[in-house]
Protein backbone atom coordinates (compact mmCIF):
# COMPACT_ATOMS: atom_id res chain seq x y z
CA UNK A 1 0.00 0.00 0.00
CA UNK A 2 1.22 3.38 -0.99
CA UNK A 3 0.39 6.59 0.35
CA UNK A 4 0.86 9.39 -1.75
CA UNK A 5 0.84 12.92 -0.80
CA UNK A 6 0.24 12.66 2.78
CA UNK A 7 1.16 15.13 5.52
CA UNK A 8 3.28 14.41 7.65
CA UNK A 9 4.93 16.94 10.34
CA UNK A 10 4.05 19.41 7.96
CA UNK A 11 5.34 18.32 4.89
CA UNK A 12 3.85 16.09 1.90
CA UNK A 13 5.16 12.97 1.64
CA UNK A 14 4.53 8.89 0.33
CA UNK A 15 4.45 6.60 2.56
CA UNK A 16 5.23 2.75 1.59
CA UNK A 17 3.82 -0.33 3.95
CA UNK A 18 4.73 -3.10 3.49
CA UNK A 19 2.96 -5.98 5.05
CA UNK A 20 2.20 -4.86 8.13
CA UNK A 21 5.22 -2.34 8.49
CA UNK A 22 6.00 1.50 7.72
CA UNK A 23 8.63 0.71 4.96
CA UNK A 24 9.82 3.94 3.12
CA UNK A 25 8.99 7.50 3.95
CA UNK A 26 10.07 9.66 0.94
CA UNK A 27 9.12 13.24 -0.52
CA UNK A 28 8.10 10.89 -3.61
CA UNK A 29 8.17 7.19 -4.28
CA UNK A 30 7.10 5.04 -7.10
CA UNK A 31 6.76 1.22 -6.64
CA UNK A 32 5.07 -0.34 -9.90
CA UNK A 33 1.92 -2.59 -8.80
CA UNK A 34 1.29 -1.41 -5.20
CA UNK A 35 -2.00 0.03 -4.32
CA UNK A 36 -2.20 3.52 -4.08
CA UNK A 37 -3.80 5.85 -1.43
CA UNK A 38 -4.50 9.69 -2.20
CA UNK A 39 -3.99 11.10 1.09
CA UNK A 40 -4.23 14.86 -0.84
CA UNK A 41 -5.86 17.12 2.34
CA UNK A 42 -5.01 14.45 4.95
CA UNK A 43 -2.60 14.66 7.78
CA UNK A 44 -1.38 10.80 9.33
CA UNK A 45 -0.97 10.67 13.32
CA UNK A 46 0.20 7.66 15.22
CA UNK A 47 -3.32 5.91 16.37
CA UNK A 48 -4.12 5.81 20.08
CA UNK A 49 -3.11 2.98 22.85
CA UNK A 50 -5.99 2.99 25.48
CA UNK A 51 -4.59 1.52 28.21
CA UNK A 52 -6.96 0.79 30.70
CA UNK A 53 -10.87 0.02 30.06
CA UNK A 54 -13.82 -2.47 30.44
CA UNK A 55 -15.03 -3.10 26.79
CA UNK A 56 -17.93 -5.12 27.54
CA UNK A 57 -19.30 -2.44 29.68
CA UNK A 58 -21.07 -0.27 26.72
CA UNK A 59 -24.71 -1.37 28.43
CA UNK A 60 -23.78 0.76 31.29
CA UNK A 61 -23.27 4.35 30.27
CA UNK A 62 -24.94 6.99 31.88
CA UNK A 63 -26.35 4.48 34.85
CA UNK A 64 -25.93 5.79 37.93
CA UNK A 65 -24.83 9.37 37.69
CA UNK A 66 -23.31 11.51 40.32
CA UNK A 67 -22.90 7.84 42.87
CA UNK A 68 -19.55 8.06 45.26
CA UNK A 69 -17.13 5.09 44.15
CA UNK A 70 -18.22 2.04 46.53
CA UNK A 71 -22.35 3.27 46.62
CA UNK A 72 -22.28 3.25 42.28
CA UNK A 73 -20.12 -0.37 42.05
CA UNK A 74 -22.19 -2.01 44.90
CA UNK A 75 -26.06 -0.27 43.87
CA UNK A 76 -25.83 0.26 40.59
CA UNK A 77 -23.09 -1.64 38.54
CA UNK A 78 -22.39 -5.34 39.87
CA UNK A 79 -26.38 -5.76 40.67
CA UNK A 80 -26.43 -5.23 36.40
CA UNK A 81 -23.48 -7.12 35.60
CA UNK A 82 -24.59 -9.59 37.33
CA UNK A 83 -27.17 -10.48 34.71
CA UNK A 84 -24.70 -10.99 32.08
CA UNK A 85 -24.08 -14.41 30.67
CA UNK A 86 -20.70 -15.21 28.23
CA UNK A 87 -23.21 -14.60 25.27
CA UNK A 88 -23.44 -10.66 25.59
CA UNK A 89 -19.76 -10.70 25.92
CA UNK A 90 -19.30 -10.76 22.25
CA UNK A 91 -21.36 -8.13 21.01
CA UNK A 92 -21.33 -5.63 23.74
CA UNK A 93 -17.00 -6.16 23.37
CA UNK A 94 -17.76 -5.37 19.36
CA UNK A 95 -19.77 -2.21 20.35
CA UNK A 96 -17.36 -0.83 22.12
CA UNK A 97 -14.29 -1.70 19.44
CA UNK A 98 -16.61 0.62 16.81
CA UNK A 99 -16.34 3.30 18.87
CA UNK A 100 -12.44 2.72 19.88
CA UNK A 101 -11.89 2.65 16.17
CA UNK A 102 -14.14 5.53 15.16
CA UNK A 103 -12.08 7.53 17.59
CA UNK A 104 -8.55 6.30 16.35
CA UNK A 105 -7.64 3.54 18.97
CA UNK A 106 -5.92 0.60 17.98
CA UNK A 107 -4.88 -0.99 20.85
CA UNK A 108 -6.53 -1.37 24.85
CA UNK A 109 -5.85 -3.08 27.63
CA UNK A 110 -9.24 -4.53 28.90
CA UNK A 111 -10.04 -5.97 32.03
CA UNK A 112 -12.99 -7.78 31.89
CA UNK A 113 -15.31 -11.58 32.27
CA UNK A 114 -15.92 -14.06 29.80
CA UNK A 115 -11.86 -13.03 28.16
CA UNK A 116 -12.36 -15.61 25.47
CA UNK A 117 -15.41 -13.62 24.35
CA UNK A 118 -13.72 -10.25 23.88
CA UNK A 119 -10.24 -12.20 22.28
CA UNK A 120 -13.09 -13.15 19.57
CA UNK A 121 -14.48 -9.37 19.27
CA UNK A 122 -10.62 -8.09 18.99
CA UNK A 123 -9.58 -10.82 16.63
CA UNK A 124 -12.90 -9.96 14.40
CA UNK A 125 -12.40 -6.36 14.69
CA UNK A 126 -8.70 -6.45 13.15
CA UNK A 127 -7.30 -4.02 16.33
CA UNK A 128 -4.72 -4.89 19.04
CA UNK A 129 -5.77 -5.83 23.03
CA UNK A 130 -3.94 -7.09 26.04
CA UNK A 131 -7.25 -9.16 27.39
CA UNK A 132 -6.52 -10.38 30.61
CA UNK A 133 -7.96 -13.39 32.68
CA UNK A 134 -9.40 -11.24 35.48
CA UNK A 135 -9.99 -12.32 39.32
CA UNK A 136 -11.96 -11.24 42.22
CA UNK A 137 -12.26 -13.50 45.35
CA UNK A 138 -13.78 -11.36 48.13
CA UNK A 139 -11.18 -12.79 49.99
CA UNK A 140 -13.06 -16.35 50.06
CA UNK A 141 -10.55 -19.27 49.85
CA UNK A 142 -12.45 -21.55 47.56
CA UNK A 143 -13.13 -18.98 45.40
CA UNK A 144 -9.48 -18.18 44.72
CA UNK A 145 -8.55 -21.65 43.98
CA UNK A 146 -11.46 -21.50 41.44
CA UNK A 147 -9.93 -18.30 39.84
CA UNK A 148 -6.60 -19.72 39.81
CA UNK A 149 -7.72 -22.67 38.04
CA UNK A 150 -9.51 -20.88 35.38
CA UNK A 151 -6.61 -18.43 34.70
CA UNK A 152 -4.59 -21.42 33.79
CA UNK A 153 -7.38 -22.65 31.37
CA UNK A 154 -7.49 -18.78 29.87
CA UNK A 155 -3.74 -18.86 29.59
CA UNK A 156 -3.06 -22.17 28.13
CA UNK A 157 -5.26 -21.79 25.18
CA UNK A 158 -3.84 -20.53 22.14
CA UNK A 159 -4.63 -16.66 20.84
CA UNK A 160 -5.73 -16.41 17.40
CA UNK A 161 -3.61 -13.40 16.75
CA UNK A 162 -0.44 -12.19 16.91
CA UNK A 163 -2.12 -8.58 17.43
CA UNK A 164 -3.65 -9.79 20.63
CA UNK A 165 -1.72 -10.67 24.04
CA UNK A 166 -3.38 -12.77 27.01
CA UNK A 167 -2.90 -11.75 30.45
CA UNK A 168 -3.81 -12.09 34.45
CA UNK A 169 -5.85 -9.41 36.33
CA UNK A 170 -7.18 -8.90 39.66
CA UNK A 171 -9.53 -6.34 40.20
CA UNK A 172 -7.85 -4.19 43.17
CA UNK A 173 -6.70 -4.59 46.87
CA UNK A 174 -10.34 -4.37 48.13
CA UNK A 175 -11.90 -6.77 46.62
CA UNK A 176 -8.91 -9.41 46.07
CA UNK A 177 -7.19 -11.61 48.32
CA UNK A 178 -2.99 -11.53 48.23
CA UNK A 179 -2.99 -15.01 47.68
CA UNK A 180 -5.32 -14.00 44.42
CA UNK A 181 -2.94 -11.39 43.55
CA UNK A 182 0.07 -13.09 44.10
CA UNK A 183 -1.12 -16.34 42.15
CA UNK A 184 -2.38 -14.10 39.03
CA UNK A 185 0.69 -12.12 39.07
CA UNK A 186 2.67 -15.39 38.69
CA UNK A 187 0.80 -16.77 36.04
CA UNK A 188 1.50 -13.97 33.92
CA UNK A 189 4.87 -13.98 35.23
CA UNK A 190 4.95 -17.91 33.81
CA UNK A 191 3.06 -16.78 30.60
CA UNK A 192 6.01 -13.87 30.14
CA UNK A 193 2.59 -11.93 29.75
CA UNK A 194 1.01 -8.76 31.50
CA UNK A 195 -0.66 -8.43 34.99
CA UNK A 196 -3.67 -5.62 35.30
CA UNK A 197 -4.84 -3.97 38.55
CA UNK A 198 -6.86 -0.85 39.57
CA UNK A 199 -4.65 0.64 42.50
CA UNK A 200 -4.95 3.73 44.60
CA UNK A 201 -7.87 5.06 42.88
CA UNK A 202 -9.65 7.01 45.75
CA UNK A 203 -8.36 8.88 49.34
CA UNK A 204 -10.33 5.99 50.73
CA UNK A 205 -8.53 3.06 49.12
CA UNK A 206 -5.05 4.17 50.53
CA UNK A 207 -6.85 4.66 54.01
CA UNK A 208 -8.50 1.56 54.43
CA UNK A 209 -4.86 0.05 52.35
CA UNK A 210 -3.14 1.49 55.64
CA UNK A 211 -5.95 0.25 58.66
CA UNK A 212 -5.86 -3.33 56.99
CA UNK A 213 -1.99 -3.99 55.74
CA UNK A 214 -0.33 -1.09 57.66
CA UNK A 215 1.12 0.49 54.49
CA UNK A 216 0.35 2.07 51.28
CA UNK A 217 -0.86 0.62 48.34
CA UNK A 218 2.36 0.79 46.09
CA UNK A 219 4.38 -0.66 49.37
CA UNK A 220 1.94 -3.96 49.53
CA UNK A 221 2.62 -4.75 46.07
CA UNK A 222 6.16 -4.16 46.30
CA UNK A 223 5.90 -6.03 49.57
CA UNK A 224 4.21 -9.03 47.65
CA UNK A 225 6.40 -8.65 44.57
CA UNK A 226 3.86 -8.08 41.79
CA UNK A 227 5.42 -4.86 40.57
CA UNK A 228 7.55 -4.68 37.48
CA UNK A 229 7.86 -3.43 33.42
CA UNK A 230 4.93 -5.71 32.78
CA UNK A 231 2.57 -4.74 35.71
CA UNK A 232 -0.25 -2.31 34.80
CA UNK A 233 -1.79 -0.10 37.30
CA UNK A 234 -5.16 1.19 36.72
CA UNK A 235 -5.67 5.14 38.30
CA UNK A 236 -2.73 5.61 40.47
CA UNK A 237 -4.18 9.20 41.61
CA UNK A 238 -2.87 9.46 45.22
CA UNK A 239 0.60 8.11 44.60
CA UNK A 240 3.23 9.73 47.50
CA UNK A 241 6.83 10.50 47.02
CA UNK A 242 8.00 7.05 48.17
CA UNK A 243 5.09 4.83 46.14
CA UNK A 244 6.71 6.87 42.92
CA UNK A 245 9.90 6.19 43.29
CA UNK A 246 9.21 2.12 43.69
CA UNK A 247 7.51 2.88 40.55
CA UNK A 248 10.01 4.13 38.99
CA UNK A 249 12.53 1.53 40.23
CA UNK A 250 10.10 -1.41 39.33
CA UNK A 251 9.34 -0.03 35.93
CA UNK A 252 5.87 -0.42 36.46
CA UNK A 253 3.17 1.45 33.75
CA UNK A 254 0.35 3.53 35.14
CA UNK A 255 -2.43 3.92 33.27
CA UNK A 256 -3.65 7.41 33.89
CA UNK A 257 -7.45 8.12 33.47
CA UNK A 258 -8.33 11.55 34.14
CA UNK A 259 -11.66 11.75 32.96
CA UNK A 260 -13.21 8.92 35.32
CA UNK A 261 -10.90 10.29 38.28
CA UNK A 262 -12.80 13.33 38.15
CA UNK A 263 -16.12 12.23 37.49
CA UNK A 264 -16.32 9.86 40.29
CA UNK A 265 -14.51 12.63 42.29
CA UNK A 266 -11.63 9.84 43.11
CA UNK A 267 -9.10 13.20 43.00
CA UNK A 268 -6.81 14.90 40.00
CA UNK A 269 -3.72 12.99 39.92
CA UNK A 270 -0.71 15.57 39.42
CA UNK A 271 0.67 14.57 35.61
CA UNK A 272 3.20 16.94 35.85
CA UNK A 273 5.20 15.55 38.90
CA UNK A 274 4.47 11.88 38.00
CA UNK A 275 6.29 12.73 34.19
CA UNK A 276 9.03 13.86 36.15
CA UNK A 277 9.40 11.06 38.67
CA UNK A 278 10.33 8.79 35.28
CA UNK A 279 7.84 6.52 35.33
CA UNK A 280 6.29 4.81 32.58
CA UNK A 281 2.98 6.67 32.10
CA UNK A 282 0.10 5.98 29.57
CA UNK A 283 -3.36 6.65 29.06
CA UNK A 284 -6.75 5.35 29.43
CA UNK A 285 -10.43 5.76 29.39
CA UNK A 286 -11.95 3.74 31.95
CA UNK A 287 -15.41 1.93 30.88
CA UNK A 288 -18.27 4.14 29.37
CA UNK A 289 -19.92 3.73 33.02
CA UNK A 290 -17.37 6.25 34.67
CA UNK A 291 -16.26 8.23 31.40
CA UNK A 292 -18.81 8.21 29.39
CA UNK A 293 -16.96 7.83 25.86
CA UNK A 294 -14.06 5.87 24.78
CA UNK A 295 -12.42 8.84 22.74
CA UNK A 296 -8.96 9.38 23.64
CA UNK A 297 -9.05 12.32 21.90
CA UNK A 298 -11.17 13.63 24.66
CA UNK A 299 -9.31 11.92 27.38
CA UNK A 300 -5.87 14.08 26.07
CA UNK A 301 -7.66 17.28 26.60
CA UNK A 302 -9.38 16.02 29.97
CA UNK A 303 -5.46 15.07 31.10
CA UNK A 304 -3.99 18.50 29.74
CA UNK A 305 -6.71 20.75 31.88
CA UNK A 306 -6.78 18.45 34.65
CA UNK A 307 -2.65 18.29 34.56
CA UNK A 308 -2.40 22.62 34.31
CA UNK A 309 -5.39 23.17 37.39
CA UNK A 310 -4.04 20.62 39.87
CA UNK A 311 -0.87 22.58 39.78
CA UNK A 312 -2.30 25.95 38.73
CA UNK A 313 0.23 26.34 35.99
CA UNK A 314 0.03 26.70 31.81
CA UNK A 315 3.78 24.53 31.91
CA UNK A 316 1.70 21.43 33.07
CA UNK A 317 0.24 18.92 30.65
CA UNK A 318 2.25 20.75 27.44
CA UNK A 319 1.05 19.57 23.91
CA UNK A 320 3.74 17.51 23.25
CA UNK A 321 3.82 15.30 26.76
CA UNK A 322 -0.10 14.51 26.38
CA UNK A 323 0.22 13.11 22.51
CA UNK A 324 2.93 11.26 23.64
CA UNK A 325 1.31 9.75 26.88
CA UNK A 326 -1.47 8.60 24.57
CA UNK A 327 0.11 7.25 21.61
CA UNK A 328 3.79 5.97 21.75
CA UNK A 329 4.52 5.44 25.67
CA UNK A 330 1.04 3.04 25.55
CA UNK A 331 2.00 0.89 22.52
CA UNK A 332 5.76 1.20 24.10
CA UNK A 333 4.72 -0.39 27.34
CA UNK A 334 3.11 -3.46 25.59
CA UNK A 335 6.30 -4.29 23.93
CA UNK A 336 4.48 -2.95 20.73
CA UNK A 337 6.73 -1.58 17.70
CA UNK A 338 4.37 1.47 16.77
CA UNK A 339 3.03 4.80 18.13
CA UNK A 340 5.13 6.52 15.96
CA UNK A 341 5.23 7.31 12.21
CA UNK A 342 9.01 6.62 11.10
CA UNK A 343 10.27 3.41 8.81
CA UNK A 344 10.65 -0.07 10.89
CA UNK A 345 7.68 0.85 13.28
CA UNK A 346 4.10 -1.30 12.90
CA UNK A 347 1.75 0.75 10.15
CA UNK A 348 -1.29 1.35 13.05
CA UNK A 349 -2.39 4.79 12.56
CA UNK A 350 -4.71 7.57 11.96
CA UNK A 351 -5.55 9.96 8.74
CA UNK A 352 -7.34 13.34 9.78
CA UNK A 353 -9.27 15.75 7.47
CA UNK A 354 -6.95 18.68 7.30
CA UNK A 355 -9.98 20.51 5.84
CA UNK A 356 -12.07 20.15 8.75
CA UNK A 357 -12.73 23.34 9.82
CA UNK A 358 -11.74 21.39 14.22
CA UNK A 359 -8.18 21.40 12.35
CA UNK A 360 -8.01 25.27 10.70
CA UNK A 361 -5.64 26.64 10.66
CA UNK A 362 -3.15 23.80 10.17
CA UNK A 363 -0.14 24.96 11.41
CA UNK A 364 -1.06 24.10 15.10
CA UNK A 365 -2.49 20.70 14.29
CA UNK A 366 -1.02 18.92 17.33
CA UNK A 367 -2.64 21.45 19.92
CA UNK A 368 -6.35 20.99 17.54
CA UNK A 369 -5.60 17.25 18.00
CA UNK A 370 -5.72 18.05 21.97
CA UNK A 371 -8.05 20.57 22.81
CA UNK A 372 -10.19 21.09 19.32
CA UNK A 373 -10.79 18.17 17.70
CA UNK A 374 -13.28 15.24 17.92
CA UNK A 375 -13.96 12.32 16.02
CA UNK A 376 -15.45 14.01 12.46
CA UNK A 377 -11.56 14.72 12.10
CA UNK A 378 -10.91 11.26 11.58
CA UNK A 379 -11.63 9.65 8.05
CA UNK A 380 -9.23 6.15 8.07
CA UNK A 381 -7.97 4.13 10.84
CA UNK A 382 -5.33 1.71 10.09
CA UNK A 383 -4.15 -1.50 12.31
CA UNK A 384 -1.33 -3.76 11.44
CA UNK A 385 -1.07 -2.49 7.94
CA UNK A 386 -4.50 -2.74 7.20
CA UNK A 387 -7.58 -0.15 6.94
CA UNK A 388 -10.07 -0.80 9.87
CA UNK A 389 -12.34 2.26 9.34
CA UNK A 390 -11.93 3.67 5.14
CA UNK A 391 -13.40 7.05 4.45
CA UNK A 392 -15.41 6.47 7.76
CA UNK A 393 -16.33 3.42 7.27
CA UNK A 394 -16.37 0.78 9.69
CA UNK A 395 -17.31 -3.07 8.05
CA UNK A 396 -20.31 -4.45 9.45
CA UNK A 397 -21.40 -0.97 11.52
CA UNK A 398 -25.17 -1.72 11.17
CA UNK A 399 -24.56 -4.89 12.26
CA UNK A 400 -22.98 -4.11 15.36
CA UNK A 401 -25.31 -1.69 16.58
CA UNK A 402 -28.33 -3.67 15.82
CA UNK A 403 -26.49 -6.56 17.41
CA UNK A 404 -25.88 -4.15 20.69
CA UNK A 405 -29.64 -2.65 20.92
CA UNK A 406 -31.00 -6.35 21.04
CA UNK A 407 -28.29 -6.79 24.00
CA UNK A 408 -29.49 -3.52 25.53
CA UNK A 409 -33.33 -4.60 25.46
CA UNK A 410 -32.31 -8.31 26.61
CA UNK A 411 -30.25 -7.32 30.05
CA UNK A 412 -33.35 -4.49 30.51
CA UNK A 413 -35.84 -7.74 30.48
CA UNK A 414 -34.22 -9.72 32.93
ZN1 LIG B 1 -11.38 0.47 35.70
Amino acid sequence: MLLKKVCLNHQLCDILIKGNTISQIEKSINVPDEIIWDCTGKAIFPSFANTHTHASMMFLRGIGEDQELFTWLNTSIWPREAKLKPEHIYPLSRFAILEMIKTGTTFFCDMYGDADETVRAVNDMGIRSMIPYVGMDFFDENETERRLNQADLFLSGPSPSGRIIKGTSAHAIYTCSERLIRGLFEKAQNHQTYFHIHLSETEKEVHDCLNKYGCRPVELLHKWGVLGPKTILAHGVHFNEDELHILADTGSIIAHCPTSNLKLGSGSMNLQKYLESNIQLTLGTDSVSSNNSLSMITEMKVAALSAKQRVGSVLAGRVSDILKIATRNGFQAFGINTGRIEVGALADFVLVDLNNPLLLPNEQIDSHLIYAADSSCITDVICDGKPVMQNKTVTNETQIIDEFKRVVWELNRL
